[in-house]
């Protein structure tokens, strides 16, 4: 499949190997309590080389539509840009409500997603990224959200009343407070004036990190789970093998 939509101008890397190997933390996220045994992840490790993770959202998000490029909410989709084959994973909005939830965990704990043991990895390579689609990824209005928000561009390139990434946090409904609570901790929020529209959320693929590494999750008994191994080894990279 190609990913024919509108191509980025944006801050997001187009490759990196520099954090090759790199893992995310484990335990508990905000979709669920940890890791699964003979699973396979694909991870994104923080921190990125040092590399704040604003660097790798699409600023302005990339609105997509999902039938138009074949994604639905379950599972994973491969991608080939410009010869690289991406990993592109739907963050359900039932876990994650806003992207910003999702955002946050990432610098925390990196970002670490469960692919399924059948995924043809063979086009995965250091060069390859996860693309992160949310269901609230781009606002439709934004300009409007933008100029009536107290806003900041993450990457120094939007000013208020421009459609921006920084408006991930701009998160209405949050009762006066301004601070959101995650599991892995709490993050702080743009507030929303009274005054202001609502946003009108669209979907769209928020955050493009290149893959540092493809885990698989040790059995309990030990073992490593043969087809989770032999779906790893098709790729560029080596299985690194994890316990619980
Ligand atoms: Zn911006």
């Amino acid at each position: 499949m190609t990913l024919s939509k509108r191509t980025p101008t944006s801050s997001v890397p187009p490759s990196a190997i520099w954090h090759a190997g790199m893992l995310a933390k484990g335990g508990a996220r905000q979709c669920g309590s940890g890791r699964t045994a003979g699973s396979i992840y694909v991870e994104a490790g923080q921190p990125c080389g040092g590399i704040p993770v604003e660097q790798f959202l699409t600023d302005a998000p990339w609105s997509v539509d999902p039938d138009q490029i074949h994604i639905t909410p379950m599972g994973v989709t491969l991608l080939e840009k410009d010869g690289v084959t991406h990993i592109l994973d739907w963050v359900g909005s039932e876990h994650y409500e806003y992207p910003a939830d999702f955002i946050e965990e990432a610098r925390r704990m990196g970002v670490s997603r469960k692919i399924p043991v059948g995924t043809n990895l063979s086009g995965i390579t250091p060069q390859s990224t996860i693309m992160l689609l949310h269901k609230r990824g781009s606002v439709r209005n934004a300009r409007a959200v933008s100029a009536a928000s107290s806003m900041l561009c993450p990457s120094g390139q939007h000013k208020r009343g421009e459609d921006c990434a920084g408006l991930h946090w701009v998160i209405p409904g949050q009762g006066g407070t301004t601070r959101r609570q995650l599991t892995c901790g709490t993050y702080e929020v743009t507030p929303l004036p009274p005054h202001a529209p609502d946003p009108e959320y669209v979907p769209a693929i928020f955050m493009v990190i290149p893959i540092s590494a493809l885990t698989i999750i040790r059995n309990h008994d030990g073992s490593i789970s043969a087809q989770a191994q032999n779906a790893v080894e098709r790729s560029g990279f080596m299985p690194v093998i994890v316990d619980l």
